[in-house]
């Protein structure tokens, strides 16, 4: 079967199918020869690596041969993307438009996690327990219960309030504590429908982390021909594709956190007053209710558990787990300033190298605390399975008919504590796998520390190669920041799509320019006469730029930081100026993203302050934005410890770490925050760039030469102010052309 591309590229013809269904549609040359692109992909079941400008078009792009396909083969195509924004463009949007224009009967659905979906089963439970709530969770359960007659698809986005974690967690659907086809809801399960909608769709739109949790369960079974977490598919469309190898590491990386310890057990006892109690006190009242008139002999086994063996083991093991995790805490101070154990600041990290756990400290604090606690971890699980053990020999049907649901959480939480442990278990083993990267992270939560282990790969490519690029017979890997300097050398090896790994697989680059005009539409300035980021005078001159830039846009400008302090640090110096000459300010943390680009969007001369998040997958088009301020290039922390083993293994093979891997990084990323200002061919805007790293080095270069061709003005900041001005006079009956004003 192939896919005739002329036809389907006739539809995208001012006078063609789509021309004439869809309200503005453009035929756009960028498109076009990405459509035919991502056909080639089907036809010859190959890989195709797409960068596409903003405004190319690229979701029709791959939508058309995507659809296309399924109507002629019948089979499945799953589109990933990183944000919930464009998963709903394509679900409520694109397809729906796409299939009524070309009068296809065909389906898409929405595929969420597990963890997203009410499970009836659980809130029946949480129902009968009401008397066992504290109030506030108790009035949340009764406002979920009601909820659950209204609601749609019964996921947590579709609820108008946020249930507390602790709640949630409560009621949602969990794999380990579902007994499928026993459960009396299977048939109206909300998430096992969504299961089989998505079994008879033929458009799977789901995020990354859904798509890896897939892959990594098919790598699990070796199975690429049955449904694993998704129904089977051949063909694979990811967008956003420059998050790839993050998210990968992150979805393959082990992680097991204090407070996450804690909450399990808490799950399931809890002594603290005010507090819904454990699944293990309720299973216990239960019991004693039941078997109140005549209490079996083997009743006492149980019993013993629940009242003496459990609660014991529990209660040492909730003194091991602030013993193991403070050991660690102190193992960073110490390790970070030997002669002063300071206290953790905000955020800390520390990457375990071989030499650390040869060290005393290591030896002495950290190992004897945690293999206490993975002893006393494995014993409770040991505990936990006994227990259920005696209780299935119990003949007592009523018995067994009201607690089957609390016993399947009993289990599901077990699982999750062994899991743990050999987390755990395996942080504190000596390190022995190169490919392996541990460290701690400490972070401080109002009073609280919480402390992570994470164990990470050095290098996903294999693991890519392996499970996904190897076993699938179409993959479309695009976004409008994949390459650097023209290239995509640093995307491919990254993610092992190179000759040596992949020398069987056709894989195809192709570039589209945005159709927009920059050069007419953006202005890029740099002032150069601010020292450079590593000065100490850098920020306070650089706030003084920020405030010119800010007022020679009149607001409508987004500031993008690379750190939250430095974010919160311009906030207190500015803030009143702001306030005075009546700018707006908007602060990332003050309020949810979404609540915050709308009040953004809609106040005039709005300034939005943001850092990581806003420099990409916002889109605010027309004049709401029309400047964006990058306060320094965007290279990412080199003592981050994934970063820095990653740049010391690019060294070990004789590479150039800087321009191997933290210069493309940053091209990406400073890639993606320019993107935020021209959104349409009526949007005009200035991006001003306070790091003159990108004039004065030689990587700069590098930097620009990625950038779409808008004019660019470089010079002392005092010059700068009057041109901004001037360019927006000149462009703004650009604005007054968008139809849609
Ligand atoms: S089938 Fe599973 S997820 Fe669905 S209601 Fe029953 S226990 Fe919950």
């Amino acid at each position: 079967m192939v896919l005739d591309k002329e036809k389907i590229a006739q539809l995208l013809m001012g006078d063609g199918q789509l021309g004439r269904a869809l309200k503005g549609f453009e035929f756009r040359p960028q498109q076009r020869s990405m459509l035919s692109n991502v056909i080639d992909a089907y036809n010859e079941d190959s890989i195709s690596l797409i960068e596409a400008g903003t405004g190319t078009g690229k979701s029709i792009a791959y939508l058309l041969p995507a659809l296309k396909w399924a109507a002629e083969t019948g089979e499945k195509t799953v589109i990933s993307t990183n944000t919930i924004s464009l998963q709903e463009q394509l679900i409520n949007k694109d397809i729906p438009n796409l299939l009524k224009a070309l009068n296809l009967d065909l389906k898409a659905v929405l595929v969420k996690g597990m963890g997203n979906y009410l499970c009836m089963r659980k809130l029946d439970d949480a129902m009968n327990e009401l008397p066992f709530c504290s109030p506030e969770e108790k009035s949340e359960i009764e406002k979920i219960d009601k909820w659950k007659h209204t609601t749609i698809d019964g996921t947590k986005s579709d609820m108008s309030f946020i249930p507390t974690y602790a709640v949630w967690e409560r009621v949602s659907a969990e794999h380990e504590a579902c007994p499928q086809k026993d459960c009396p809801h299977f048939q109206t399960c909300y998430f096992f429908n969504a299961r089989r909608q998505a079994q008879e769709a033929h458009i799977l739109v789901v995020n990354h982390h859904l798509l890896f949790a897939d892959l990594a369960r098919r790598a699990e079974n070796d199975n690429y021909t049955d449904p694993a977490i998704l129904p089977h598919y051949k063909r694979i469309v990811i967008d956003e594709a420059h998050h790839i190898e993050e998210i990968a590491t992150e979805y393959f990386a082990s992680r097991v956190h204090r407070i996450e310890l804690m909450r399990t057990l808490g799950r399931l006892a809890s002594d603290k007053p005010g507090q819904q109690q454990g699944r293990l006190s309720i299973l216990k009242q239960k019991m004693q209710t039941i078997f109140n008139k005549a209490p079996p002999s083997n009743l006492t086994v149980a019993i013993s558990k629940l009242t003496i063996d459990l609660p014991a083991i529990r209660h040492r093991l909730l003194d091991q787990i602030n013993e193991t995790f403070d050991a660690f805490v102190n193992f960073i101070s110490w390790m970070k300033n030997p002669s002063q154990e300071e206290s953790i600041a905000q955020e800390q990290k520390l990457r375990i190298l071989k030499e650390y756990q040869s060290n005393q400290r290591w030896k002495e604090h950290i190992l004897p605390s945690a293999s206490q606690l993975i002893s006393s971890l494995k014993q409770y699980s040991i505990e936990l399975n006994g227990l259920e053990a005696n209780l299935k020999q119990l003949d007592n049907d009523r018995f067994h008919e009201q607690t089957k649901g609390i016993r399947l959480d009993i289990q599901a939480l077990a699982m999750r504590l062994a899991a743990s442990t050999g987390m755990l278990d395996e942080f504190v083993a000596e390190l022995k796998d190169p490919n392996k990267v541990r460290w701690i992270e400490a972070q401080k939560m109002n009073t609280l520390l919480n402390v992570h282990l994470v164990n990470a790969d050095l290098d996903i490519s294999q693991a890519l190669v392996n499970y996904l690029f190897s076993k699938f017979a179409t993959i479309i890997l695009c976004s409008a920041t994949l390459t650097t300097n023209q290239q995509f050398n640093f995307f491919r090896e990254r993610l092992g799509l190179t000759e040596q790994h992949m020398a069987k697989k056709k894989i195809k680059e192709n570039i589209y320019d945005s159709p927009f005009n920059y050069k007419k539409q953006a202005l890029l300035l740099v002032p150069t006469d601010l020292p450079p980021p590593t000065d100490i005078k850098f920020n306070q001159m650089a706030y003084e730029n920020i405030w010119h830039a800010i007022q020679a846009s009149r607001g409508q400008a987004f500031v993008l930081f690379t750190s939250y302090s430095m974010m919160q640090s311009c906030s207190a110096y500015l803030s009143q100026r702001m306030n005075e000459h009546r700018y707006p300010l908007f602060k990332q943390g003050d309020d949810n993203r979404h609540s915050l680009l709308n009040n953004f969007r809609t106040t005039d001369r709005a300034v939005l302050f943001g850092t990581d998040s806003f420099w990409e997958g916002v889109d605010v088009a027309g004049d709401a934005l029309r400047c964006v301020i990058i306060v320094k290039l965007p290279f990412k922390v080199p003592t981050e410890p994934i970063i820095q083993a990653r740049t010391e293994a690019i060294t070990a093979k004789g590479g150039d770490p800087f321009f191997d891997y933290s210069v493309p990084h940053a091209i990406v990323k400073f890639k993606q925050g320019f993107g935020r200002l021209i959104r349409n061919q009526w949007d005009r805007g200035c991006i001003v760039c306070l790091d003159t790293r990108l004039v004065t080095k030689n990587y700069g270069k590098l930097f620009l030469n990625s950038l779409p061709p808008s004019e660019r003005v470089f010079g002392p900041s005092a010059t700068l102010w009057p041109k901004m001005e001037e360019f927006y006079r000149q462009t703004y009956h650009l604005t007054k052309q968008n139809p849609a004003k």
